[in-house]
C-alpha cells in the first residue's frame, strides 16, 4: 500500500525555506543501522550462522561484485576504488572472486534464483570483455543465474572506459540495465573534477545499450560540483532530458575532503553556495517533473512508466545498497573488496584494503571485516525507516500487530518530533497513521531519522548534508 498524496505524477512540493531549515546531515538510508555501526567483532562464525539462516529462509538472491580498479581519479569520488594503468592488477582479482564465491555458494545454496545481479565499482568495465565472460561464467557456476525477464541484472558504465562493442557484449552476458555516469557535461566542471569526458562518448554508449536491447537506462548526475551554477546545469539537465533515459539519479556532492583524499583537489572556493545549490536543485525538480519524470525520492527520478514509478504508486518499492528496487527484500551476498552483504537479520562487510582482502582468502579462510546482527529494536526501526522512503508512511496498527508493541508507548521519546515534523507540513500525523505530504518528500530522510536510535551519534561522522 501507498502512504503518498493522491496528486498528479508530481506528488512532490518543494519548499526552500524548509529545507534550508532541516539541512543536516544524515544518512541514506540504503541499510539501517548504517555502515558507521558495523562492528569489528562481528565475524565469519557470525556470517556462516547468517548465511545458514539464509539458507534455509530460501527464497530468491541478490548478487553484489565489487570491482574496484579505474584508470583515473574523479576528484568528487567517495567510492572504496583503486586507480591504477596496471591492467594485470584484474587476472588476481577476478581469481580471488572465484574463490570467495566458491566458499560463499555452499553456504547459500546455489540453486536459489538470483533475481538481481550488480557489478559496480569503481569502473566494471577496467575488465576486457574476456575478463567479463570469464566472471560471468564464474558466477553461473556458483549461482543459479537467470535468463527471463525479471530479472535485474545490472552494471555502472563509464562512458570513457567503454566501446559500443563493450555494450553489445555485456548485453550478451545477460545484463539488461545499464547505469552510465554523466555527472555534468559542462567541460569546466569537467576539468576541475578530472573527469573529461565528451557528449559524443556518453551519447555513444547510450546508443548502443538501446541498439542492444538494454530494458533500462538510468543516469547519474552530480550537483554540487566545482563551477555549477544553476544556468549551466541547467543546460546538461535539458541535453539529458533529450536523452530521455529511464531513469536519473541526481547525487548531491558532499564535499567531505578530511574522509575522501581526492576531494582535497577540489577548492573549497569553486564550489557553489548553498543557496546555489538549492536552486539547481529546485530547478532540477520542478523541470523533471514538468519533462514527465516522476521523483521517486531520495535523488531518484523515473518516467511514470517504469516500474520504479509503477512500485511507487502501488506501495511495491524497496529500497537497499543500490538504491530503489522493485524487488522484496531479497538476500544479498557481495563480493570483492569492501562490499557489504545483507543475510537473514546480519549486514556484513568485507576488509575494504584489497592486499587484507587477498591475505584473508589465500589463508583459507572468508574476507569478512566486519558487520552487525540486528536486535529486534533494529528490525522494528529498519521497517518503519523503509516504509517512510518507500510506501511514504504507515499505519500504526500494523506496526503494532506485526512486532506485539504499543506504538506511541515504544516510540514516546519519538513523539515530540513527530508532532514537530506534522506542525512542519512535511507530514500528517494523527497517532493512528503518519503520511508524507508532497512537502515532506523531499525531506524523507529527515523523517525517518526520528526513527534511528543511532543517528545522534552518526550524524557528526560520515553523512552529508541535504545540500
Ligand atoms: S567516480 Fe567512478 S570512475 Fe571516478 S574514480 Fe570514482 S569509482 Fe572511479
Amino acid at each position: 500500500m501507498s502512504y503518498l498524496p493522491e496528486t498528479s505524477n508530481k506528488g512532490v512540493e518543494f519548499d526552500a525555506d524548509l529545507i534550508r531549515r532541516y539541512d543536516v546531515m544524515g544518512p541514506r538510508y540504503t541499510s539501517y543501522p548504517t555502515a558507521v555501526q558495523f562492528r569489528d567483532d562481528f565475524n565469519v562464525y557470525d556470517f556462516a550462522d547468517a548465511a545458514e539462516r539464509s539458507r534455509v529462509n530460501a527464497g530468491p538472491l541478490s548478487l553484489y561484485f565489487h570491482l574496484p580498479f579505474c584508470d583515473h581519479v574523479c576528484y568528487y569520488c567517495a567510492c572504496n576504488k583503486i586507480v591504477t594503468r596496471d591492467h594485470s592488477r584484474v587476472a588476481p582479482y577476478i581469481e580471488h572472486l572465484k574463490t570467495e564465491m566458491s566458499r560463499v555458494a555452499p553456504l547459500l545454496d546455489n540453486t536459489r534464483p538470483i533475481r538481481q545481479l550488480h557489478w559496480g565499482g569503481g569502473t566494471p568495465t577496467f575488465l576486457n570483455n574476456d575478463q567479463m565472460s570469464e566472471l560471468m561464467e564464474a558466477i553461473a557456476g556458483n549461482f543459479a543465474l537467470q535468463t527471463d525477464d525479471k530479472r535485474d541484472y545490472s552494471i555502472e558504465i563509464d562512458p570513457r572506459v567503454a566501446s559500443e562493442s563493450t555494450i553489445q557484449h555485456l548485453a550478451d552476458l545477460g545484463f539488461n540495465r545499464i547505469s552510465v555516469g554523466v555527472q555534468d557535461f559542462d567541460e569546466q566542471v569537467q576539468k576541475a573534477v578530472h573527469r573529461i569526458q565528451s557528449e559524443r562518448e556518453t551519447l555513444a554508449v547510450i546508443d548502443a545499450a538501446r541498439s542492444a536491447g538494454f530494458r533500462s537506462l538510468n543516469v547519474d548526475l552530480i550537483y554540487g560540483l566545482p563551477f555549477q551554477n544553476l544556468k549551466r546545469f541547467a543546460s546538461t539537465l535539458e541535453r539529458v532530458i533529450e536523452i530521455a533515459p529511464d531513469r536519473l539519479a541526481i547525487y548531491n556532492y558532499a564535499h567531505m575532503p578530511h574522509l575522501f583524499k581526492p576531494q582535497r583537489r577540489i577548492q573549497e572556493q569553486d564550489l557553489p553556495s548553498a543557496e546555489e545549490k538549492l536552486a539547481i536543485l529546485q530547478f532540477t525538480v520542478e523541470r523533471l517533473t514538468n519533462a514527465g519524470y516522476v521523483y521517486i525520492g531520495m535523488d531518484h527520478f523515473a518516467r511514470p512508466d517504469d516500474e520504479l514509478a509503477v512500485a511507487l504508486h502501488n506501495g511495491s518499492l524497496h529500497r537497499n545498497f543500490q538504491g530503489y528496487s522493485t524487488h522484496a527484500d531479497c538476500d544479498l551476498a557481495a563480493f570483492g573488496v569492501s562490499s557489504i552483504a545483507r543475510l537473514d537479520d546480519c549486514y556484513s562487510q568485507n576488509q575494504r584494503d584489497i592486499e587484507d582482502y587477498y591475505q584473508v582468502l589465500d589463508k583459507g579462510e572468508l574476507p569478512v571485516a566486519k558487520g552487525i546482527r540486528l536486535n529486534q529494536d533494529d528490525i522494528i526501526r529498519r521497517d518503519l525507516i523503509q516504509r517512510i522512503l518507500c510506501q511514504g508512511g504507515f499505519d500504526v496498527v500494523d506496526i503494532e500487530i506485526r512486532y506485539g508493541i504499543e506504538f506511541l508507548d515504544y516510540f514516546a521519546d519519538t513523539l515530540t518530533r513527530l508532532w514537530d515534523l506534522a506542525n512542519d507540513g512535511l507530514i500528517k500525523w494523527d497517532g493512528y497513521r503518519l503520511n508524507v505530504l508532497p512537502a515532506g518528500r523531499m525531506l524523507m530522510r529527515n523523517i525517518a531519522m526520528v526513527f534511528d536510535h543511532y543517528q545522534a551519534q552518526a550524524t557528526e561522522q560520515r553523512h552529508s548534508r541535504m545540500i
